[in-house]
């Protein structure tokens, strides 16, 4: 559980204090967020080769249709809005959720692949 929540925070999988990202970005002003290369406090090298991130991008993928299904289910069903501001509203959460998704993507891919140097 503990992995989950430090892969949440952001956190570095070997020292569980540094930060991955540099910044948390702004979807206001479409900033993404910026990756350290390697921890600040234990020098981990996040990405472990070329084009290692590929793969969070299938994670960013489970993560934005997870969000659009739920917003769906919830404004849909539950709510009973129109067909047209249910699309409107997911692609508004679907834009506003995009910085968080490419963190927690990349977080839990780096997650993902990360092996314990004992
Ligand atoms: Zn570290």
């Amino acid at each position: 559980m503990g992995k989950v929540i430090n892969a949440l925070n952001c956190k570095c999988p070997n020292c569980k204090e540094g930060k991955i990202f540099r910044d948390g970005g702004n979807i206001i002003l479409l900033h993404i967020p910026e990756m350290n290369h390697r921890c600040p406090v234990c020098s981990y090298k996040f990405e472990r080769e070329t084009g290692f991130f590929f793969g969070a991008m299938f994670v960013s993928y489970a993560l934005a249709a997870a969000e659009m299904i739920t917003s769906l289910v919830v404004f849909w069903y539950f709510i009973d809005f129109s067909p047209l501001s249910v699309f409107a509203i997911i692609v508004v959460i679907a834009f506003l959720l995009s910085t968080i998704n490419f963190k927690l993507s990349r977080s839990f891919w780096i997650y993902l692949f990360y092996k314990n140097k004992v």
